[in-house]
């Protein structure tokens, strides 16, 4: 029964594929806000029921209820955080993976998917410099892709210590600028994380990597087994000395890694390209199209320089699986699931790969030229309103500046508004103790306009205490 297509099922169809194409095509989509689970509990009501609720009842709540309770990430003035901004491109053919059932942990399930990805991936690590054995896999985002990096650099570490760091906990440097899922990997990982601390800028230093590797305890030193340096800070957008860290891990024998969740992208712009160098010497990499490689979510580029060391750590063995993987094309096949912390996966990486295959990879240095365009453009916008100040020259796509003369609160009230007034999503954010404004774009339909908008808006003190 559930699994027939009968004529309702063909109203359905017809339904969810119009729902689909109408809200990729709306430019802009609304902003929406999100609304408390009391609300929506009262608004949607009870979907879920011994004999549903039908299918075309259940989208109009998602439309009607659920849909405008999220805000839109593809919005050209949401430009909190790291936006997202799929092609439409990109969006068409996740439908068409949703659509085709393909298991894209293996080769003997995927072989045709999992080459189109791997095309996808020689993109990024052409872009990085990295040779033409590197490889990887897409994962589901940033914080899976980190994970997985470094169990891969914690895995060489004790293998080249033949048994002796077995059972001694790792060791990881990473700036204090570094992301959040850096502390949380090491929390997964049961190791330590030490910070270097970022120059004034945020970045990590050669200087400040060596000083703090110089202050580790000799026993400290041992555990150590990888530098984690990022390549387009989120709060910042700035960039780490990637060739000082290069230099000092190859002196020391440790794994290198670079985070390029967000800041990975910039490789493909030739105005910001130097600001990389140095990332070709790097062990992993990691870049999230979902971020702003115009792929929609979830997709994180993980790649390895050597590929196969990482698969020693991260296969998974079983006898249902050992015994497929026994025959002669072993060393050829390329299983997607033993490149990092995860089996079944989806093929996330094809929207990406038929977005790249459909526009040219000129079509995305443009684009990623085009952002940061906008955001430099409108870094000068600030720089020449009385009422605001740059806090630093933007490297990347990130502005970080500040209102004179407000507090906390007032950011707050402002940002509040202005996303009630469906007019732009704008966090606030920290800088060296001090609650400033920032914003981040990865949307090539976002123009200086809109940071015009957003300048002019911060000219008044907003009214009423809304905090
Ligand atoms: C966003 C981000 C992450 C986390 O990525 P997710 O895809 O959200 O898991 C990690 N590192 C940096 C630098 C980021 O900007």
């Amino acid at each position: 029964m559930m699994h027939q297509h009968d004529a309702s099922m063909e109203v359905l169809t017809q339904a969810v594929l119009r729902y689909s194409v109408e809200r990729m095509r709306l430019d802009p989509p609304p902003l929406d806000a999100g609304r408390p689970a009391s609300d929506l509990a009262a608004m949607a009501g009870r979907t879920v029921t011994p004999n549903g609720i039908g299918g075309l009842e259940a989208l109009r709540v998602f439309g009607d209820v659920l849909a405008p309770a999220c805000i839109s990430v593809d919005h050209p003035r949401f430009l909190s955080f790291v936006p997202a901004a799929p092609t439409e491109a990109s969006m068409l053919f996740d439908l068409v993976v949703g659509a085709s059932s393909i298991y894209a942990g293996s080769w003997l399930e995927g072989a045709g998917a999992v080459f189109a990805e791997n095309e996808a991936l020689r993109y990024i690590c052409d872009l990085a410099g990295l040779p033409p054995s590197s490889g990887g896999v897409f994962v589901s985002g940033g914080t899976g892709g980190n994970l997985s990096a470094l169990i891969a650099a914690r895995w060489r570490w004790r293998t080249r210590a033949e048994g002796r760091f077995d059972r001694v906990r790792g060791l990881i440097i990473g700036s204090s600028n570094a992301h959040s899922s850096i502390v949380a990997a090491g929390r997964a990982m049961d190791a330590d994380v030490v910070e270097a601390p970022a120059d004034e800028r945020g970045r990590m230093t050669r200087a400040a990597l060596e000083t703090t590797i110089d202050a580790l305890s000799a026993e400290d030193r041992e555990r150590l087994f990888v530098v984690v340096a990022t390549s387009g800070t989120t709060n910042a957008g700035v960039i780490d000395d990637l060739a000082g860290v290069a230099d000092v891990c190859e002196r020391h024998g440790l794994w290198m890694h670079v985070d390029g969740a967000y800041g990975g992208a910039g490789l493909a712009a030739p105005s910001v390209r130097h600001l990389y160098d140095g990332i070709e010497r790097a062990d992993s990499f990691i870049v999230d199209p979902h971020k702003w490689l115009f792929a929609p979510f979830d997709c994180c580029a993980l790649v390895y320089r050597d590929p196969f060391e990482a698969r020693r750590a991260h296969t998974q063995h079983a006898e249902y699986l050992d015994v497929l993987h026994a025959d002669d094309h072993a060393d050829e096949d390329w299983n997607p699931s033993d490149f990092a912390h995860h089996l079944s996966r989806r093929a996330r990486g094809l929207p990406f790969w038929f977005s790249l295959a459909t526009y040219g990879t000129d079509a995305y240095r443009d684009a990623v030229e085009v952002t940061l365009q906008v955001a430099h453009a409108g870094a000068e916008l600030v720089r020449a309103a009385p009422h605001l100040e740059l806090i630093m020259e933007p490297e990347l796509s990130v502005v970080v500046f500040r209102r004179l003369g407000w507090d906390a609160g007032q950011y707050r009230a402002w940002s509040d508004r202005l996303l009630r007034d469906g007019t732009a999503f704008v966090t606030p954010t920290g800088w060296a103790g001090e609650t400033v404004l920032r914003y981040c774009v990865v949307n090539p339909r976002t123009t200086v306009a809109d940071i015009q908008l957003l300048v002019d808006s911060l000219a008044d003190a907003p009214t009423g205490g809304s905090v």
